[in-house]
């Protein structure tokens, strides 16, 4: 019994003094991530600020899992936000349906669309996780 207990015990002072620890004190410390990881969207702009995505859809046919929604809409005189003739006028992406494919990101035409090293996105609620427009765009 006495000599379980201590096979227990050193099994036990094996794994806290000998081997390295394997996780980290997330938030506070990060993991490098790898230079091809590919989580939460961005849609990006160009310099000049205007928004690089154009309306197309493209993104939205390529989705395997149909999670994002375009609604594109004219450009007009004293009302431009991309240098095309559309704009997505609503742009969303259910991140909970995602399954960080690219496929979004290999389908824009104008690479206004790039999954990037986001990782930490989790909420409480489902529709915390439909990401907007303005919660995707650059800023
Ligand atoms: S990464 Fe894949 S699943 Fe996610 S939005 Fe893009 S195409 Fe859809
Ligand atoms: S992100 Fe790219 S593919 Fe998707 S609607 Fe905008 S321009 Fe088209």
């Amino acid at each position: 019994m006495i000599a379980e207990l201590f096979k227990g015990l050193a099994v036990t002072m094996k794994h806290i003094v000998a081997r390295k620890r394997v996780t980290v004190e997330y938030p506070e410390v990060r993991r490098k991530l790898p230079p091809r990881a590919r989580w939460r969207h961005v849609l990006l702009r160009h310099e000049d600020g205007l928004e690089r995505c154009i309306g197309c859809s493209l993104c939205a046919g390529a989705c395997p899992a149909h999670c994002i929604l375009v609604i594109a809409a004219e450009n007009r005189e004293g009302a431009r936000y991309s240098p095309g003739e559309r704009y997505a006028q609503v742009y969303e992406i259910n991140e909970l349906r995602c399954i960080f494919c690219g496929y979004c990101q290999d389908a824009c035409p104008v690479e206004a669309i790039i999954l990037r090293d986001i990782i930490d996105f989790s909420d409480y609620s489902r529709t915390a996780e439909i990401y907007t427009k303005d919660m995707l765009l650059a800023p």
